[in-house]
């Protein structure tokens, strides 16, 4: 099944994909039991909308060797866990608007695999890891990489407003373990690598968190970045793509 939120007449609404063009609305969301009700209406009528209502989101760092590297830094122990704020949620097409450079002079891309939480998870064993899964979509994890190093810890790099651009659609079609993925700046390939290459792949991770926190049907659980992140300017046009999910694109612009 392929998902997505949008806005239509100043309405929100949960849709199920039917076709590339055509959307069965929901009464709710997938995670809420949401059941078919109403016309189908067509994909180009509508404003997509991020395709999650997260409590929290819950994102990895370090998760794929090749970035390790690229940072000079160590494959850590266990995976490192952050929290970015619900309110850096940001639409697909949405702009994500530069910090004034007073705050941040190097705002970065993170091509992420994201996964929507689709039940209650505590204690969940590896195996069990997919049964609490709605479905797999693409996050760009916005960094304001100096301040990330001035601060020591990611809170604020990460969780400027707007930051966390998630969507637009929602699947559980494709095994998470094998997709290709990418970030696009202004059409030229900046991140390129596989899931394939992640340290510890989603069931792994699911567990690991699980065994601390709950995870409440719309989190999100982010599961890193590739190597080849690199800086946006105003003015850029940042695309992720993962292979199988779809592409999520996204304006940049100065604070206003
Ligand atoms: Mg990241």
């Amino acid at each position: 099944m392929r998902y997505i939120r949008y806005a239509h007449e100043d309405l929100k609404f949960w849709g199920m994909l039917l076709t590339d063009d055509l959307i069965q609305p929901l009464t709710a969301a997938p995670y809420q039991r949401g059941v078919p009700l109403g016309q189908p209406v067509p994909l180009m009528s509508v404003r997509l909308l991020a395709p999650c209502e997260p409590g929290k989101i819950v994102a990895i760092g370090k998760n794929y060797r090749d970035h390790i590297a690229e940072f000079d830094s160590d494959v850590p122990e266990t995976p490192i866990i952050f929290i970015k704020p619900s309110t850096a949620v940001n639409d697909p097409g949405s702009p994500i608007v530069l910090p004034p450079p007073a705050l941040s002079r190097r705002v970065d891309y993170e091509c992420e695999l994201a996964v929507l939480i689709g039940k209650r998870a505590r204690h969940v064993p590896t195996a069990q890891a997919a049964d609490y899964i709605l479905g797999y979509t693409c996050l760009n994890d916005v960094t304001a990489r100096d301040i990330q190093k001035q601060d020591g810890q990611w809170t604020r790099a990460k969780g400027f407003d707007g930051f966390a651009p998630i969507g637009p659609v929602v699947t559980d079609e494709v095994d998470p373990g094998r997709l290709a993925i990418r970030t696009r700046l202004n059409g030229k390939i900046k991140q390129e690598s596989s899931t394939a290459n992640q340290i510890w792949p989603v069931g792994e991770l699911i567990a690991f968190i699980t065994a601390c926190m709950t995870l409440e049907p719309g989190d999100i659980v982010t599961t890193g970045t590739p190597s080849g992140v690199g800086p946006m300017q105003p003015g850029d046009d940042v695309e992720i793509s993962i292979e199988g999910i779809g592409v999520l694109r996204n304006p940049v612009v100065a604070a206003h």
